[in-house]
């Protein structure tokens, strides 16, 4: 029954900025710290303050806007949008409502092969709230609760997109687009388990074909792209099994449980906030000329797109291998480094995709954590074209070299791995193998062409992988003609 509907998903994305001091007071943004310790009377709204706009978050906003293809105000304000709770010291977070710095904006995403744009509504600025410390496992379970204001006042942007999304592949295929660009700008440092990167969604459903967009059910608090996946695929299946059942979905916010794989209610519309929004008082509006933009404009980094697409049209890197490879700066950035050493584009994205994201993976390690450089790898791969080593020891000594961060002609002269490309030696070898399995030979005279296959695997065997592979397969063929 589910092919009858379609669901309707928007996201909601905070970004936390990447300035050194808070949006504004000069307190420092660094993540963690003894609780308490990053904050003035600024930050904690205490009586008789005043806020300073930091500039740093303006010119980052502005980036960002840019990179996401939006327009750039030419006016824009702060707003106080008010509400209790007690993560906020002031009562009111300031924000921006009516007049936000960027609109109208989109990205691209491609899930299945098939390309598509997603509209971006607008970016607003705003200062991120404190965080609660609950002394049980849930706020439900606990007895007593501290505040933490060291995140109060963090800058914040908050990037609403149209509600263009059809699938949970859909949602978070543009998250991960968002991230990559954002890590692209270098305007957050986007670390999703520190909280710098924060997704809520927006979903509905609707009968196919009807214009109408059904109730919505607002998911907060997913912090990985797997979880914000599971979480729409299973808030889909809710609504339209509600609908199923005639049942109604009520307009509410839920959260995400990650350990049960359920979106469970928090609160439902009719005790949600009246924000109350009004100007900020204590800050001007901003003016933002056409020098200001401009001038973000030029330190604009190569994006994602414009990466991969070089790295198609002039390296001729197929359009997946491009993808994986730009999806991550981090990664395309090894990637051109490693260029710099080695000109194979297609070897060298075939060691990162596999050898180099398998291991970084298993240590749950980032790429910039690698303990093998750019130029260590190309090191290798030119000891694999010399004929120095094998493909298959190649990557034995690849992990040497990750677990130890030696080079490549060290681990290969300690070991003794260099590749057997004798004749005569690999000649005794062959007419061994042939000696100890007639049965093989045999397959083979009788038209089994397959049968060589398990002998060269002997013969590798024998020399513990050393043996240059085209010179076994030459040598065994030669061989078995004559018997
Ligand atoms: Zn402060």
């Amino acid at each position: 029954m589910a092919a009858e509907y379609e669901a309707v998903i928007g996201l909601e994305v905070h970004v936390e900025l990447k300035t050194k001091s808070k949006i504004f007071c000069g307190c420092t943004t660094e993540f963690g710290g003894e609780p308490n310790t990053h904050v003035c009377p600024v930050c904690l709204g205490l009586p008789g303050v005043l806020p300073v706009l930091n500039k740093k978050v303006v010119d980052y906003a502005i980036k960002a806007g840019l990179a996401l293809n939006c327009q750039i105000a030419s006016f824009s304000k702060f707003d106080r949008k008010n509400y209790y709770y007690p993560d906020l010291p002031k009562n009111f977070q300031t924000s921006q409502y009516d007049l936000p710095i960027a609109e109208h904006g989109f990205l691209d995403i491609e899930v299945d092969g098939v390309e598509k744009r997603i509209g971006i509504t607008r970016i607003h600025m705003e200062e991120d709230a404190g965080k609660l410390m609950h002394s049980g496992e849930t706020i439900v379970s606990s007895t007593s609760s501290l505040v933490d204001y060291n995140r109060t006042g963090v800058p914040l942007i908050e990037i609403v997109s149209e509600p263009d999304m059809r699938s949970a592949e859909e949602a978070r295929a543009y998250l991960e687009k968002l991230k990559a660009i954002i890590e692209y700008t270098e305007v957050s440092d986007c670390k999703m388990e520190e909280g710098s990167l924060r997704c809520d969604a927006n979903i509905s459903v609707r009968p196919k074909g009807t214009e109408k967009f059904g109730t919505k059910v607002e998911i907060k608090n997913m912090n990985s792209f797997r979880a914000l996946q599971r979480a729409v695929e299973y808030e889909i299946e809710r609504q339209i099994d509600l609908n199923e059942d005639g049942g109604k979905v009520i307009q509410e916010t839920r959260s995400w449980d990650d350990t049960k794989g359920v979106t469970v209610s928090m609160r439902s519309k009719e005790e949600a906030n009246d924000y109350r929004y009004f100007p900020e008082p204590d800050l001007v509006p901003l003016v933002i000329d056409k020098e200001w933009v401009d001038s973000i404009k030029e330190t604009m980094p190569e994006l994602p797109d414009a990466r991969k697409k070089r790295l198609v049209e002039e390296i001729g890197l197929s359009s997946y291998d491009a993808s994986v490879i730009t999806s991550s700066k981090d990664l395309a950035e090894f990637f051109d480094r490693t260029m710099e050493h080695y000109q194979d584009a297609k070897i060298v994205a075939n060691w990162l995709m596999g050898e180099l994201l398998r291991l970084l993976n298993a240590k749950g390690q980032t790429i910039k954590e690698s303990p093998i450089t750019p130029q260590a790898l190309a090191e290798l791969l030119i000891l694999q074209d010399k004929g120095t080593i094998s493909g298959k020891i190649a990557k034995q000594v690849f992990e040497e070299m990750f677990n130890t961060g030696q080079s490549a002609e060290n681990i290969v002269k300690e070991k003794g791995l260099v590749q057997i490309s004798d004749e005569g030696a690999i000649g005794a070898i062959v007419e061994k193998v042939i000696a100890n399995n007639p049965q093989s030979v045999e397959d083979f005279k009788n038209g089994k062409k397959q049968a060589i296959g398990f002998l060269v695997g002997q013969v590798m065997k024998e020399t513990k992988g050393k043996a240059n592979p085209a010179l076994v397969n030459k040598l065994l063929n030669e061989k078995l003609q004559n018997i």
